[in-house]
């Protein structure tokens, strides 16, 4: 029970990497709140956790509207009297070569991944100020948090700038013991990848076949793809991490397509 007495507030928890987030967490003790702009998915993921014995409720939050995000956060605080973690996680993926991104399309994609990311950023750090115990901000990178593919000009600018924004948070939250840290997984076989490999195929005139084995899987040291365990794992590592030792930090978990 690592996370015994820890609330932790988990956008995008209604799917993929995000539900196995919350997932791990309740299991490891923390109460969860589930914040996603798909309630009904959130509501039925947080009921999941609670027949599982664990703590957790759904509530309905887009990452970009501010009003939301604020009272998200604010009933979350009403709910289990604090939050200790967040997990900044939300996202979505466009993919188009960069001359034929619409502006729209750019900004959506900034305001979800970074605006998201600063908006539940401020709205927890108060809290967690406030309280006295600090707390750990994990932000969900990518592989492409360090390097570049085609077709992913707005998604690879966003997922680096996430590191800046880790990097600062944990200077300025480090004497109120609030730690940030950024998870760049490789590729995860979720509903954001499924949608991905018939798009990618048409973009790049291949079969999906050769998307996973020859664009995403390629660089891997096993051809395997990263599990939504495996990053749920790593989540809890800088969940749990006893001290400010392991701050600011950015951790690869690709099997190896990545070794920076
Ligand atoms: P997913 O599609 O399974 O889940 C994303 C969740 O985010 C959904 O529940 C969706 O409703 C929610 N969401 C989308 N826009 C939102 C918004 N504006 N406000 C609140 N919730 C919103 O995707 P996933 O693969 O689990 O991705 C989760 C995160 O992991 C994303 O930030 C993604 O960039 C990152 N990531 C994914 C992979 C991968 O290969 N799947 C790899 C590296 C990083």
């Amino acid at each position: 029970m690592r996370l015994q007495d820890r609330t932790a507030f988990v956008t995008g928890a209604a799917s993929g990497i995000g539900k196995a987030i919350a997932d791990a967490y309740a299991r490891e003790g923390a109460s969860v709140a589930i914040a996603d702009m798909n309630i009904e998915a959130a509501t039925a993921a947080a009921a999941d956790i609670v027949a599982k014995g664990g703590r957790a409720f759904g509530v309905a939050c887009d990452v970009t509207d501010e009003g939301q995000v604020d009272a998200a956060v604010q009933q979350t605080v009403k709910r289990y009297g604090g939050v200790d973690i967040l997990v900044s996680n939300a996202g979505i993926q466009i993919v188009h070569p960069v001359e034929e991104f619409t502006y729209a399309e750019w900004k959506r994609m900034l305001a979800i991944h970074l605006d998201g990311a600063f908006l539940t950023t401020r709205a927890c750090i108060r809290y967690m100020y406030a309280s006295g115990k600090g707390g750990s901000i994990v932000y969900m990178g990518s592989v492409h948090s360090k390097e570049a593919s085609v077709l992913k000009a707005p998604y690879v600018t966003a997922k680096h700038g996430l590191i800046g924004l880790a990097k600062t948070v944990a200077k300025e939250g480090g004497p109120h013991n609030v730690r940030a840290n950024v998870i760049c997984p490789g590729f995860v076989r979720t509903p954001l990848v499924e949608k991905q490999i018939p798009e990618q195929a048409a973009k790049l005139g291949i079969s999906e076949d050769d998307v996973v084995k020859k664009v995403m899987l390629k660089e891997t040291v096993d051809g395997e793809f990263t599990t939504v365990a495996d990053v749920a794992e790593v989540a809890l590592l800088f969940a749990a991490f006893p001290s400010n030792a392991l701050t600011g930090q950015s951790l690869i978990v690709s099997h190896g397509w990545n070794m920076q």
